[in-house]
């Protein structure tokens, strides 16, 4: 059921206004870093007086606060952009104005997008939406929240390697990451240039669709968007053949994730569909490469907050070296410093060739494996993350620990194909479940089709 369309020809200030009421009312789960107050209503009041109208007049949305937008500072959820305010928006951004949608607030993330559970966010953790003892998950965890709890109907965030899916999964909500290129980045603070993608959080997959549908295609600001692609389809083809990737069905997997997970295999079943399971034995490597390249490409990305191009500058500083030190130094959270850390050595000379290339080699064996199985399988699955939310600060103190939870978003983004997280039901204690559906590069109009059949079965 649209949630969106619920907001669909009612008084923009009126829906803007009960937003923000809700954001008030939600503000202990900390998913938001800012309002929008004032822009927002004084769009609200533009679109009731018909100045400005479009598919998505009056409804009120999100940004991950990587974003470029106006009306707020763009923190990244980092001490270093803490004052930042954006000259311009991300075009994402302008093509949701150019539909009447209207921004209220930016959400809580992993400072740069640097994390799987919103913990390492400079302004504190957001909580889970469903139980405020567990983290929200991340990068995108206040993108997610907002959306779970009904603040606005959609929202959009960033996924490097799972932001959006891997909250999505915490939260029970929809998180779609399309193809590499299919939405522009201009005016999203980069974190890893070749896998960083934009897509959304919606409570349903038709919600998603008509968001991606507005956001998606060429921008002659990013040079890496696709030629546009992608037009929502209405029904996917009849039977589809889905392969379940049996590496993501292990003991090592939550025994309620695999329950919920087998339980929407049967329904793909009961609509007619075929699932087999395959094998991608390459899995097992697929986060010794992503924790190669993702900092590689992070620490250069990472290198312009300098304190004199961008970002704060430390005071009562003597020398060249400490303005440099100290305002990357107060400026970054230990993961982000870990991160450019690690970049800088694979990227350095005598290690480079061992490291970041032999990394990009194997990446190119899991495209290649993951084109093999596309050759029989339309689809292929499993679940999005291995566990459902887990506790606040359980793995703050083990980064390697953190990392496993990537274990089944990474090789979608690696690989740029479109995957999405959908609901699969909860635990016994209540907490989402979601199962990722993954495809070939450019079929994200399928693969959202049949995300969306499924949730009539
Ligand atoms: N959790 C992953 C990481 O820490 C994904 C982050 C992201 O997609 N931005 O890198």
């Amino acid at each position: 059921m649209s949630r969106i369309a619920d907001f669909i020809d009612k008084s923009a200030r009126q829906n803007v206004e009960d937003a923000l009421k809700r954001a008030k009312d939600n503000e202990m789960y900390h998913a938001l870093l800012s309002l929008t107050k004032e822009r927002a209503l004084e769009r609200a009041d533009a679109v009731d007086r018909g100045e400005i109208t479009g598919r998505l007049a009056g409804v009120p949305f999100v940004v991950k606060d990587n974003f470029l937008a106006y009306g707020a500072p763009t923190t990244a959820a980092s001490k270093i952009l803490e004052h930042f305010s954006a000259p311009l928006q991300a075009t994402a951004v302008e093509k949701l104005e150019a539909e009447g949608a209207i921004c209220i607030g930016k959400a809580n993330l992993d400072a740069f997008a640097h994390g799987g559970s919103t913990e390492n966010s400079a302004f504190g953790p957001t909580l889970n939406a469903y139980d405020k003892t567990r983290v929200a998950g991340g990068s995108s965890g206040g993108s997610a929240v907002v959306t779970a709890l009904d603040i606005v109907p959609f929202a959009l965030g960033s996924d490097t390697g799972g932001s959006i899916r891997e909250p999505a999964s915490f939260n029970g909500v929809v998180g779609i990451k399309p193809t590499y290129g299919t939405v522009s980045r201009y005016g999203v603070v980069a974190m890893a240039s070749s896998t960083d993608v934009i897509g959304s959080f919606t409570t349903n997959v038709a919600d998603g669709e008509l968001v991606m549908d507005i956001i998606a295609g060429l921008d002659r600001k990013d040079m890496t968007t696709l030629p546009d692609f992608f037009k929502p389809i209405e029904d996917t083809k009849k039977a589809q053949k889905i392969g379940l990737i049996k590496e993501f069905m292990t003991d090592d997997v939550d025994d309620e994730v695999l329950a919920r997970t087998n339980e929407y295999i049967e329904k793909l079943r009961a609509a007619g569909h075929t699932v087999e399971e395959v094998s991608l034995p390459i899995v097992a490597h697929t986060l010794a490469m992503y924790y190669i390249i993702v900092p590689a490409e992070l620490s250069s990305n990472l290198a312009r907050y300098d304190g004199i191009r961008y970002g704060t500058r430390a005071t009562g500083i003597r020398t060249l070296a400490e303005l440099y030190g100290r305002s990357r130094d107060e400026g970054f959270v230990t993961e982000n410093k870990r991160r450019i850390m690690i970049g800088s050595y694979v990227l350095s000379s005598g290690f480079f060739d061992a490291y970041y290339l032999q990394a990009q080699k194997a990446r190119t064996l899991l495209i290649n494996d993951l084109n093999k199985l596309f050759e029989t399988y339309d689809v292929l699955m499993g679940p999005t993350v291995p566990t459902p939310a887990f506790k606040l600060g359980e793995n703050t103190a083990d980064p390697i620990k953190m990392y496993l939870a990537d274990i089944m978003t990474v090789p979608a983004s690696l690989a740029g194909i479109p995957a999405v997280s959908v609901p699969a039901g909860t635990s016994q204690s209540g907490l989402p479940i979601g199962v990722q559906l993954m495809s070939p590069r450019r079929s994200d109009a399928q693969l959202l089709a049949l995300a969306r059949q499924m949730e009539t079965v």
